[in-house]
């Protein structure tokens, strides 16, 4: 299907497709060549073509919304969660599965913009669009999730620490597309959380996020700690030092105020309209503190 659109000016015109499988759209990327984009829920496209910002104008889109191969969430015990690129962030932030055992990505998920946006939003858009303070992104991080890209050469995978290359730059190469997310089953007794700062309650960009994975054994010894921070360097950073600062000690308030401090020596945020390189590091120390204390509760209970 294939027709131009562009009736109401200001957005350019550009030709539009809508594949019904994969195979059909890795075809149409490299049959058309460079200047195409795909579009999953136009949520960070449309405003950045609109405006004129961040991207060159694109000669035309690819659209992923009727490809089924791009869609679901699956979990096994054995593989973790699977899902779909063009999962929307109110399919993610409603799954049951999610909700018990990834639960610091739904809390992610839950807080992208309005319902409408939720409804629109794909997880594969904000993994894409790669901008730091993408409120999927840490939770991502924590759990330790890879990319599986599709392209014209086949499949790849790839951490997303390594698909993350700065802000709105990923590793995928002319002609590719995300294609899932993967993340292994979190160990048993792991609670996770995922909190944001933003000036307004809600329909706004993080200032600063932190995600926060611990996974307890015997007399509450933590045996795992991760630590994934958004909005404080160009693309989202793990706080490894603070993690293996946690990682072997009994939880305590004493500790968790130590790792704290110490996540938020581990980032390395900027000075802009949203707030100082100092405010945020301080946001960083009080939210990771505070996400510790609600991880814990959560490990308690899992
Ligand atoms: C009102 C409003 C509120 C918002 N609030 C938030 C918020 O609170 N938190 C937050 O994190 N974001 C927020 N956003 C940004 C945006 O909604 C999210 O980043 C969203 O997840 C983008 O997904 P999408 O499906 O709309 O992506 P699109 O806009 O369709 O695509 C984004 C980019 O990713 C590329 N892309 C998409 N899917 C793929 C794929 N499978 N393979 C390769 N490339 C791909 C596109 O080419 C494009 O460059 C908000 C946006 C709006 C308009």
């Amino acid at each position: 299907m294939r027709w131009h659109y562009g009736r109401s000016a200001p957005l350019p015109r550009f030709e539009y497709f809508a594949p019904q499988s994969l195979t059909e759209a890795l075809t149409l990327l490299q049959e058309r060549g460079q200047g195409g984009r795909a579009l999953a829920g136009g949520t960070d496209l449309v405003v950045q073509v609109k405006e004129g910002v961040k991207i060159p104008i694109p000669s035309y889109l690819v659209s992923l919304r009727r490809i089924p191969e791009l869609r679901g969430i699956d979990f096994s015990a054995r593989d973790g969660l699977r899902i779909g690129a063009t999962a929307t962030m109110a399919e993610i932030a409603e799954s049951p599965l999610i909700r018990e055992r990834y639960s610091a990505l739904a809390d992610g998920a839950e807080i992208v913009g309005s319902i409408q946006t939720m409804n629109m939003a794909t997880v594969g858009g904000n993994v894409c669009n790669a901008a730091p303070s993408a409120d999927t992104a840490p939770p991502l991080l924590a759990h330790e999730a890879v990319a599986v890209v599709a392209g014209p050469q086949g499949e790849r995978e790839l951490p997303l620490e390594e698909f993350w290359l700065g802000p709105n730059q990923t590793a995928l190469q002319p002609g590719e597309l995300l294609r899932e997310l993967r993340l292994p089953a979190p160990p048993a007794n792991t609670g996770g959380v995922y909190v944001r700062r933003t000036p307004r309650k809600q329909m706004d960009i993080a200032v600063i996020g932190v995600a926060v994975l611990l996974t307890l054994g015997q007399g509450d010894r933590i045996e795992r700690a991760r630590i994934a921070l958004g909005a404080v360097a160009p693309t989202p950073v793990r706080a490894r030092k603070a993690e293996a600062a946690l990682e072997g000690k009994a939880a305590s308030e004493a500790l968790f105020a130590e790792a704290a401090e110490t996540a938020a020596s581990e980032a390395s945020p900027i000075d802009d309209i949203r707030g100082s390189a100092e405010f945020r590091r301080h946001l960083v120390r009080v939210t990771t503190e505070r996400c510790l204390l609600e991880a814990v509760q959560r490990a308690r209970t899992a």
